[in-house]
Formats: C-alpha cells, sequence, structure tokens
C-alpha cells in the first residue's frame, strides 16, 4: 500500500494508483471529522468496518443492475474500484426530516416526509458543499441533463434497495448521500456510483428505539460511535453476531473493528 502513489487524500478515505490501468485503490481510513473538518477524531476501527459495509451494499446493487465503480475487496481497509471523473455533486435523498433540512425548513427531526426528496450540493469544501437547483447544475455544466436523468432514477432505486435492506434488519433509512462518477469505455460515457456507502453517509436509525446507528453519534457527541457501525454490519450478517471482528477475511490487517 504504501509504495503506490497517492492520488488524492480526503478525510475519510485515500486514493492510490490501481494495479491496472483504469483502476484505483480506495482506502478507508479511521479518522472521522464533521462541521467541515472544525471537529476531527480518530475512531479506531471505522475505516474497517466502513469498507466491509460499503462492499456488501455495492454487491447488493451491482446485482440489481446499478452500475457501481467497485471491483472487488483487496483486504481489510482496500477496495479495488474504476477510475472515474467524479461528477461535482453530492446527491441527497430524503425519507424522514433530519439534520440540515430540519434547520433549513424548520422541521422537526424525525417527521416523516411526504415523499422521498432529493437534493443536489455542489461538492466544494471551501464553500461547504452548497444546495444548488438543477438550474444552478445546467447552467454551470456540472452534469448533462442525460446524467441527472441517470443520477435521479438511480438515486431513487437505490433509495428503494437500501431502505428494504435496512427495513429487514430494523433500521430505519432516514437519508444518504451518493455521489456518481463518469466511466469512460472508448468513446462512450456511462453514469457509475461511485464512493462509497456506510454508516459515515447514511443516517440509519434503530427501528424499535430510535438509536442512532450512524455518524451523528460522533457529529452530536453519543459515544460508541464504532458500536453502532460494528452493530449495523452485524445485523447486515457481515461481521460475527458475538463479536467485532469481520467473519471470512482473507485481509492482511491487524484491526478488529474495536471501538476508541
Ligand atoms: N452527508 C454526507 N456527507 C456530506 C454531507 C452529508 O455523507 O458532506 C450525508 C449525511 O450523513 C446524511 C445526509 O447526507 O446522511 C444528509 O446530510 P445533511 O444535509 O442533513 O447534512 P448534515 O446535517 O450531515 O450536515
Amino acid at each position: 500500500m504504501s509504495r503506490r502513489k497517492k492520488l488524492y487524500e480526503g478525510k475519510a478515505k485515500i486514493l492510490y494508483e490501481g494495479p491496472e490501468p483504469g483502476t484505483l485503490v480506495q482506502y478507508f481510513k479511521d479518522d472521522a471529522t464533521a462541521f467541515n473538518n472544525q471537529k476531527h477524531a480518530t475512531l479506531e476501527g471505522k475505516g474497517v468496518l466502513n469498507n466491509r459495509i460499503s462492499e456488501y451494499i455495492m454487491l447488493g446493487l451491482g446485482r440489481i443492475g446499478i452500475p457501481t465503480h467497485f471491483i472487488k475487496r483487496l483486504n481489510m481497509r482496500e477496495q479495488l474500484v474504476r477510475q472515474v471523473e467524479i461528477i461535482p455533486l453530492e446527491v441527497i435523498c430524503r425519507n424522514v426530516a433530519a439534520g440540515s433540512m430540519c434547520k433549513r425548513l424548520g422541521l422537526e427531526e424525525g417527521q416523516p416526509l411526504p415523499r422521498s426528496i432529493v437534493e443536489f450540493c455542489y461538492k466544494n469544501d471551501d464553500l461547504e458543499d452548497p444546495l444548488v437547483t438543477e438550474e444552478h447544475i445546467a447552467a454551470f455544466n456540472w452534469a448533462s441533463p442525460q446524467e441527472m436523468d441517470d443520477l435521479m432514477a438511480m438515486t431513487l432505486r437505490i433509495n428503494d434497495y437500501l431502505s428494504g435492506l435496512f427495513a429487514a434488519v430494523g433500521i430505519q433509512l432516514i437519508d444518504f448521500k451518493l455521489e456518481f462518477g463518469r466511466q469512460y469505455e472508448g468513446d462512450m460515457v456511462r453514469t457509475v456510483l461511485a464512493d462509497e456507502i456506510s454508516p459515515d453517509s447514511c443516517r440509519l436509525w434503530d427501528i424499535e428505539s430510535g438509536q442512532k446507528l450512524d455518524k451523528d453519534r460522533f457529529r452530536r457527541d453519543l459515544g460508541n460511535v464504532t458500536e453502532a457501525y460494528a452493530e449495523v454490519a452485524r445485523r447486515l450478517g457481515i461481521i460475527k453476531p458475538n463479536g467485532t471482528a469481520p467473519a471470512n477475511d482473507t485481509g492482511a490487517g491487524t484491526d478488529n473493528g474495536e471501538d476508541e
């Protein structure tokens, strides 16, 4: 890993050059940040859990025909992905009011929305990822009309799939964030799901108790952050019921998913 060329380092992941042209290695760090980097911590084991959870979800989405950048998991913290040109949008899909939507519209957290709502934010850390409309996206050509159709259709389909997946294990999918990329194949371009889907990028509440099983535990200092992520992995059957160590692991890492 350390001998590979680092191409990009983000808040929670690092991208390295992949073994073949058109591939990248996506490395999941234990770092957690919130409020535009003002809050930062290392949560031991988070990267291992997000690698596994995101792998599980990307594989499931692939099976229902959603094209993703995911190729295969390499070890405890790394996955091989297709190199894509990231579309500079964060696509947020909401089922229940929470987070920034409550602040913006004066809604009560936990209020079910009349229908699923898709929002777009312009990916720009300096501007704190502002909410934008389809007018801005078209005018500044951040995504083509065809790509917008693809993003909308794929996001709603992913919402249906994820809502069912989590509901089956007693978890309500409140909202989530997706990123998409352009995959070039000769003179063809296709829109593919990129980045990750994990408790870092979703709001997940236990259906019975309402307990938060996502990054809000970190944002709001609720404690037991990694335990909550491990609970999500355990319910999905990704890790063993009686421990935090991922089952069937082929990775060479020494991480064990324990909390800080
Ligand atoms: N989200 C994310 N990355 C971001 C912003 C939001 O993964 O940079 C996720 C967040 O975890 C939540 C959803 O997108 O599941 C909606 O987030 P919101 O707009 O409410 O922002 P927040 O309250 O997290 O600042």
